[in-house]
């Protein structure tokens, strides 16, 4: 018989937060005005032990419900997880793919669609603690890979982490009583096109994060929320 997850309903509580969050008046302007829907919660294990940060929700994915999907960053991150053993696809198209995570939890510092795709300071900083939230409800949780220095400066602040190093590819940060903290350049076609990240890059520093997270083979059941 399946045993009870305690912390199941307190993700679901998360994930409802967020969906229905209006805490950034230009975002949910921008979001509502163009049919650009819903901010768009974590995805993935519920016992993962690795979380993926990005930067913000893509407005051309916004409308899946799901993080790192329909683009080519979402390309890039889903097979370099479905070859480190923590995605059973190598592909992010759309909701209903059937794209499970095993050990792994994706997410984005802004959970709306800025504009541009460029989120200001105070709506990372607005966002911040349902990534707090999300990693407070992951009882697996130890190790946080930012991927980019804007996700990089959103993970150190949910830690309160200070003073705040400064973003390299491959910095990493213990924290006293939460997960270590690891950095990635963000795998977005303008760092992969020109080799500022290649998949050898971040095949390495996304096994340093497995690492920290004491990978093992899948035991639990996919969820998104
Ligand atoms: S960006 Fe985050 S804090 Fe701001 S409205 Fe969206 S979900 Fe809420």
């Amino acid at each position: 018989m399946p045993v009870p997850d305690p912390t199941q309903a307190e993700r679901a509580r998360v994930a409802a937060r967020i969906r229905a969050c209006r805490r950034c008046p230009r975002l949910v302007a921008w979001r509502e005005d163009g049919d650009r829907g819903l901010p768009v919660p974590g995805f993935g294990d519920p016992a993962a032990t690795v979380f993926l940060l990005g930067l913000a929700t893509a407005a051309p994915g916004n409308p899946t419900g799901r993080p790192f999907t329909a683009n080519r960053s979402a390309d890039f991150l889903v097979a370099a997880l479905h070859r480190a053993g923590l995605a059973d696809q190598p592909r992010s198209e759309h909701a209903g793919d059937g794209l499970r995570l095993s050990g792994a939890w994706m997410a984005s510092a802004v959970r709306c669609p800025p504009p541009g795709h460029r989120p200001l300071a105070a709506e990372r900083d607005a966002c911040l603690q349902h990534l707090r939230d999300e990693w407070h409800a992951l009882p697996h949780l130890r190790a946080v890979l930012a991927l980019g220095a804007f996700a990089w400066d959103a993970a150190l602040r949910a830690a309160d982490v200070d003073p705040r190093p400064r973003f390299t590819h491959g910095a990493r940060v213990a924290t006293p009583d939460g997960p270590v903290l690891l950095a990635s350049y963000h795998p977005s076609p303008q760092n992969t096109n020109t080799n500022l990240l290649t998949a050898a890059m971040f095949d390495t520093v996304l096994g340093r994060a497995c690492a920290e997270g004491r990978y093992a083979p899948p035991t639990t059941s996919e969820e998104s929320t």
